[in-house]
């Protein structure tokens, strides 16, 4: 494949404005094709979304089935079949039958914004009206709309839009690479989640609504798995402090962490699970967020009424599809096909670790990422100047590898990472090749760098 320099020059707004963008064919499984018939491994599920694979027909077929009855109908007037049998796919896949009511939406960020304004109504209805502030986590991404931005501690992406929109307290990440508190493995006590407490009383645990974080980082650093025991801890505090948990499982849920919630990992239950990606795969843009029954309860019985909305909640054809996917989560056992083969694909990744520049690999079930350091001892990060994410993700694509490098190294404070989160279905043969793939790419780029 020829590296291009000319960028599109067509009608579209592209998000990298000097880059040139191949145009998208086709897709089967792992695989897809552009124009020009150059072959690509998913190696990131896109934006770690795909999960059961390009072009399956059963979707397809869900698809036209529904488009054949009704393609739109508005939530404030009709429910649909799909949207009922969406929900009770979803709810089949929580923790907890407590987690039993969907509130459904078009993408991640929404879904985020929806479940915190939840949270903050729950509370003025549950008669402690002065709960309103979320805290979240620095090194984390909750989406890009104005209020999903200030939750976020995605410095990169929030740099150009302050100052935001939402008061937002960050406590530290469970960042065990490069722990905050200079803690290892081994002297680790779970400072990171006892700052959550810190912060609660710095704050006013009465002016608190709810902990919103990923229970394992994606865009922001790479697939980062917090130490055993952090999300019980977080668990017990909030049950303290009288806090909600706002899972943000957009990326890590669904099956992607080897468990149909991530936090099943840990045998937690959150207050909300909030997911989009691989709730459709792709298929179709949707996100949800399952919320405990005492919230819906508590609002029922209260004003009756959740005063938001959007136009395409609960869109048939997104139900359609969304419940297709889920359906076919289940009768293919892909859930624990992610477990597996996601450890394979770690145990593949590790052994990039003798390559000089890359100074952690990391996951969990499909979800996994690799860190770029320029030394391996010390830790340093790359200059961000030196791009080293775009240049190690452009020598992959160049190979036929689509990864998902994040931008999270651009604060100087980490370093360049990326997502490696296939569909749950690759094979081992693919993953090998996917390695393969990866070593030359970052051999390639090493041998520019020095
Ligand atoms: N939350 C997390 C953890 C994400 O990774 C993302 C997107 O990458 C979002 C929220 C926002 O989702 P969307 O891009 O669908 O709005």
């Amino acid at each position: 494949m020829a590296e291009q320099q000319i960028p599109n020059l067509d009608g579209n707004f592209y998000r990298n404005l000097r880059k040139y963008y191949p145009t998208v064919d086709r897709g089967e499984g792992v695989y897809i094709w552009d124009t020009d018939g150059n072959r690509y491994i998913d190696g990131s599920g896109g934006a770690c979304v795909v999960s059961i694979g390009h072009g399956v027909k059963e979707i397809r077929e869900a698809m036209l089935k529904q488009a054949d009855r009704i393609s739109f109908a508005h939530g404030s007037h009709f429910t649909s079949e799909a949207a009922i049998e969406c929900s009770e796919q979803v709810v089949s896949l929580m923790p907890s039958p407590e987690l039993n009511k969907c509130y459904f939406l078009s993408e991640g960020s929404t879904a985020i914004e929806t479940a915190v304004k939840l949270a903050r109504q729950y509370w003025r209805e549950a008669g402690k009206p002065d709960k309103f502030k979320t805290i979240s986590r620095w090194t984390s991404y909750h989406g890009n709309t104005a209020g999903a931005l200030a939750l976020g501690g995605h410095t990169a992406r929030r740099r150009h839009y302050q100052p935001l929109i939402l008061h937002t307290p960050h406590i530290e990440p469970a960042y065990c690479y490069r722990c905050s508190f200079e803690k290892t493995p081994e002297t680790c006590n779970l400072e990171c989640a006892d700052a959550l407490e810190r912060m609660l009383k710095y704050e006013g645990p009465d002016s608190v609504s709810a902990f919103i974080a990923e229970p394992v980082v994606g865009a922001t650093a790479g697939a980062l798995v917090p130490k055993d025991g952090y999300w019980q801890r977080i668990r017990a505090i909030c049950d303290q402090y009288d806090v909600l948990i706002i899972s943000d499982e957009v990326m890590a849920g669904v099956g992607r962490c080897g468990q149909n919630t991530a936090l099943d990992n840990w045998n937690v239950v959150a207050d909300m699970v909030v997911m989009a990606k691989g709730l459709s795969s792709g298929y179709i843009p949707l996100g949800a967020v399952v919320v405990k029954e005492k919230i819906w309860e508590t609002i029922r019985r209260g004003s009756g009424a959740f005063v938001h909305g959007h136009t395409y909640s609960m869109n048939p054809l997104a139900m359609a599809v969304g419940a297709a996917v889920l359906k076919y989560v289940k009768e293919h056992d892909l859930v624990r096909k992610a477990r597996e083969m996601g450890q394979y694909l770690l145990e593949q990744l590790h052994t990039l670790r003798n390559l000089e520049i890359v100074g952690d690999t990391r996951g969990i079930g499909m979800f996994c990422g690799v860190e770029f350091v320029r030394d391996q001892t010390t830790k340093t990060p790359f200059d961000p100047k030196l791009k080293v994410n775009a240049k190690v993700f452009q020598a992959a694509f160049q190979r036929g590898l689509i990864t998902y490098p994040g931008s999270g190294g651009a604060d100087g404070i980490q370093g360049d990472h990326t997502l490696i989160c296939p569909p749950f279905i690759i094979t081992r043969e693919q993953v090998d090749t996917l390695i393969t793939l990866l070593r030359e790419a970052i051999e390639t780029v090493t041998q520019e760098l020095y």
